[in-house]
């Protein structure tokens, strides 16, 4: 037998094997395709689906009084989400909150915390993060009448692809106040060494957060334990929260009493917050840093998808993730690499998240060679295709017939039957 057909043979006793295999069923498959872009929008759920619908007969059946005898109370969403988010991210209930956007935390967050007139004007961010977080950096420090070129300092990666935590280490001077990295890289799905960072952050007196956009839901963090002092992410990829779901930020408790750095009235104390006053007093928790009020229908469908996290747990997800992605990377070493496909993604699990980005000269024509056949990837500049399967819901055939499109594609030139423009979304 050849190596494919004794690699597919694995793949039925590996899924045979699957402990999460059950929940495959409580996701909707789509006809005809398989997934493998959940990094970038997770499957639609049943349980997302039964809580949507469940939260449209409570505002059908209360109205108003939806906001305190809603299940969970709306008015409570953002606080009551977060206590199911926090397992996720090693975090204390109160040190997660529901609310906003990846982006709008981001604000939120960093708007705490820097300060550039207490002599630390530096912002440490590094040249491979997802661009809307170097946008928003930069406007941070414009706001405060200064100019990024000189105060934002962007870690250079050596291979295009990676970051060194030594490198990130060295821009630690005494002028930065506040680095901001991501978990998991959203390209090469580097993962990286956040303890380690945090340890070199603190000592040199350095408040540091990270963008755990490409990891929540996919790689167990330990943010409380680690002292991360913030972070934030969305719950539209490896979450399932659905499109445009509200993201979720963390605060480490020992900043609390901190003002927010964009108050708004659903930061107030819960108590009070329906007398009105006009002095802001924030609740001491992750919730002070909500701005206005949930997205209550958005924030009902992830609850249902929260669910499945909860039954499953995020370590079983981790685990299967990694077997996963060995059995794919091992495929593209051995049948795919004499193609001209490489790996993009550090080998070591200790190194990497949910996704394996593979790289090859036609990466966006190859690309859209998979669609055609009914296979989902996505596509990111210049020559990335990422490969994200996910845990509760793919299974280890597919990766399979995943890696033997790839190779036909190309071993038949396939893919120049499509044009070399990239589409608008990718
Ligand atoms: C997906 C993603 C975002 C998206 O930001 P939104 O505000 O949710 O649009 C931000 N940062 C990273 C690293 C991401 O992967």
């Amino acid at each position: 037998m050849d190596f494919m057909k004794k690699a597919r043979q694995r793949a039925l006793e590996k899924d045979a094997a699957d402990s999460l295999v059950r929940f495959r069923d409580r996701f909707y498959h789509i006809p005809g395709k398989i997934y493998m872009d959940g990094n970038s929008l997770g499957l639609a759920g049943k349980d997302a689906e039964g809580a949507l619908l469940e939260t449209l007969e409570e505002w059908k059946r209360l109205g108003i009084d939806g906001w305190l005898e809603g299940n969970p109370p709306w008015f409570r969403m953002g606080e009551t989400l977060g206590a199911m988010m926090a397992p996720l991210v090693g975090a204390e209930a109160p040190e997660v909150v529901m609310t906003g956007g990846t982006t709008i935390n981001l604000h939120a967050l960093t708007s705490t915390f820097y300060n550039p007139r207490e002599g630390r004007p530096k912002i440490v961010a590094d040249e491979l993060n997802f661009p809307s977080d170097i946008y928003a950096l930069s406007s941070l420090i414009q706001l405060h009448g200064r100019d990024p070129k000189e105060d934002l300092i962007l870690v250079k990666s050596r291979d295009g692809r990676t970051l060194h935590e030594d490198d990130i280490i060295a821009s630690f001077k005494e002028d930065v106040g506040v680095a901001l990295l991501p978990g998991v890289l959203y390209r090469s799905g580097q993962l990286l060494d956040i303890p380690r960072l945090v340890r070199a952050a603190h000592e040199r007196g350095i408040i540091i957060g990270f963008d755990c956009a490409h990891s929540a839901g996919s790689v167990p963090h330990h943010l409380s334990d680690d002292g991360v002092d913030f972070a934030f992410w969305c719950s539209y990829k490896h979450l399932n929260g659905g499109p445009g779901s509200p993201g979720f930020l963390y605060l480490n408790k020992k900043h609390f009493s901190r003002s927010p750095g964009l108050a708004g009235w659903f930061g107030y104390v819960k108590e009070k917050q329906f007398q009105m006053n006009l002095d802001f007093e924030h609740s001491r928790s992750a919730g002070g840093w909500q701005i206005g009020t949930p997205s209550v229908f958005s924030g009902a469908a992830l609850k249902g998808a929260l669910k499945v996290f909860a039954e499953a747990g995020i370590e079983p997800v981790r685990e299967k993730s990694l077997e996963l992605t060995d059995y794919f990377i091992e495929l593209v070493d051995k049948e795919l690499a004499p193609l001209g496909y490489t790996v993009g993604t550090p080998r070591e699990h200790s190194r990497r998240g949910g996704h394996v980005a593979v790289e090859h000269e036609e990466a966006w024509r190859i690309c859209s060679a998979l669609k055609k056949r009914g296979i989902v990837p996505d596509f990111r500049p210049p020559r990335v295709i990422r490969i994200a399967p996910v845990a509760l819901y793919n299974s280890y055939e597919e990766v399979w017939e995943v890696a033997k499109a790839l190779k036909e594609i190309v071993l038949s030139r396939e893919y120049e039957n499509f044009s070399k423009t990239p589409a608008a979304v990718s």
